[in-house]
């Protein structure tokens, strides 16, 4: 039987062998709108079976990324190594009911047995030698694993959400490995028993599994349980179309967080949209994805990454966000701009800024760009670019309007008032006096808007920059 009638319980099944990748996060995104999607639960099992290359900072990494990403999973988190005397127990089930049995065969027997096969160019399994044999042919006390005793007529067919129907001939799948001589369970039994003892309904996972569903299921069947529902989704691919990897600068979350300054409701957007769509909805938040998420319409072609698409994303929830919350998240990325910590003041002229700064950021790192001519210190040091608009008539017009607003009072409408005159006085443009009042104010060639840099920064700041630089030109 395949499927269930009850509530969906979906799981995310990381290994925690490294950190956690944009594609782990997309199938732990998936797995939990599907359950939130159906009012159903997500569950969290960190596969740790795997003793030498099961890293605590990964399952620390994996945890945290999750939280950050707000991807609460229901209850707490099972450890898979924790429960590896239930998968024996499941094993020896299974051989005292005649599906699986004791397989004595030596590394030396197996190797030289593979040898031959790659001699008389056969495909490599296990030949099923112990399959028949009677197990008190072993010598007293040798050790032995346990195998599953798997069909070998007709086929099994998966009708998988994602894929379609999979159909895979029985005969090609050897006897496998279910507990090793040392007493360990073998991946392939901990994911079936883990799976059946959790609950889950839906399987969705990445398509490099698809070979194990078959596997899989012969143990399902031979133990009687009920099918889960699968789901295999394709994986990632770069911008070249090819399997995502270190070469393409394949990162671990964290990066995305600490290094690109991404805000979390736009890496979930953008993973969702990576191989899912609904209609040419772009932007989805997370109860809009709640709402019309379905497994099924996960794309069967891999979807791509889109660097552009990402800052698209990123800087519309830049804009959406609360301005006191993009303060706490780029104060720190200030800081490291500026080379110190932002002060009590600091933070709330930072603040105070998030209108002007927000609309021109397509990340955090943008953000505090903006925001570090509000916190250098006198006299700011100039970049080239800035001290050659200040040259020429540059310089002149500077002066005027450094005159002119020395004077004036503090509001947009008498600032832009002031700035105009000298303008009109000088026969320019506004842009023609607004450059060499940017690069005094701020070093800089690019800024927010003039009038917001001067209002920003206040008038005794804005004015003692300006006379910084009169002084210099003199
Ligand atoms: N632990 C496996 C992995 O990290 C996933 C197993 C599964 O989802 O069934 O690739």
């Amino acid at each position: 039987m395949t499927g269930s009638a009850g509530p969906v319980v979906t799981r995310f099944a990381p290994s925690p062998t490294g950190f956690l990748h944009i594609g782990g996060a997309r199938t732990a995104l998936f797995n939990w709108l599907w359950a939130r999607h159906t009012g159903g639960k997500f569950l969290l099992r960190i596969e740790d079976t795997d003793r030498a290359r099961s890293t605590q900072p990964a399952i620390e990494a994996i945890i945290d990324g999750m939280r950050w990403l707000g991807l609460d999973w229901d209850g707490d988190e099972v450890y898979q190594f924790a429960r590896a005397s239930r998968h024996a127990e499941v094993a020896f089930d299974l051989l005292e009911r005649g599906h699986a049995y004791k397989c004595f065969a030596t590394a030396e027997e197996l190797e030289e047995m593979r040898a031959q096969q790659r001699a008389n160019k056969l495909p490599l399994r296990y030949d099923g030698r112990w399959r028949n044999r009677d197990p008190r042919e072993a010598p007293e006390g040798a050790p032995f694993v346990i195998r599953l005793k798997a069909g070998v007529e007709g086929e099994t067919t998966i009708r998988d959400l994602v894929q379609g129907d999979v159909t895979v001939r029985n005969s090609e799948l050897d006897d496998m490995v279910l507990l090793r001589s040392d007493g360990t369970p073998t991946y392939m039994l901990a994911v079936v028993v883990d799976d059946h003892d959790m609950g889950i309904t839906h399987v969705i996972r990445g398509d490099d599994h698809l070979n194990n569903a078959f596997r899989q299921l012969g143990i399902i069947r031979a133990m009687g349980w009920q099918e889960p529902v699968y789901g295999h989704v394709p994986l990632i691919h770069g911008p070249d179309g090819a399997k995502l990897s270190k070469r393409h600068g394949a990162l671990g979350i964290e990066a995305y967080r600490d290094k690109m300054g991404i805000l979390p409701e736009a890496l979930n957007n953008y993973l969702l949209r990576i191989g899912w769509g609904h209609g040419d909805e772009e932007l989805i938040d997370r109860d809009r994805a709640i709402e019309i998420f379905d497994v099924a319409g996960i794309g069967r072609s891999p979807g791509r990454t889109d660097q552009k698409k990402l800052e698209n994303i990123n800087g519309h929830y830049i804009r959406a966000a609360d301005d006191q919350r993009l303060t706490d998240l780029a104060a720190p990325f200030v800081a490291q701009k500026i080379g110190r910590p932002l002060t009590a003041e600091d933070i709330v002229l930072l603040h105070r800024s998030m209108n002007v700064l927000k609309p021109r950021a397509k990340d955090l790192l943008e953000l505090a760009e903006g925001a570090t001519f509000l916190f250098r210190t006198r006299p700011l040091d100039m970049e080239d670019r800035a001290l050659a608009l200040m040259e020429g008539q540059g310089e002149q017009l500077l002066a005027a309007a450094t005159s002119a607003l020395s004077s004036a009072p503090w509001t947009n409408e008498a600032l832009e008032e002031v700035v105009r005159g000298v303008a009109e006085a000088a026969g320019v443009g506004l842009g023609k006096v607004a450059q060499p009042l940017r690069a005094a104010l701020t070093g800089r060639t690019t800024s927010p808007g003039i009038f917001d840099v001067l209002l920003l920064l206040g008038r005794d700041e804005s004015l003692a920059r300006l006379s910084d630089r009169m002084a210099t030109a003199n």
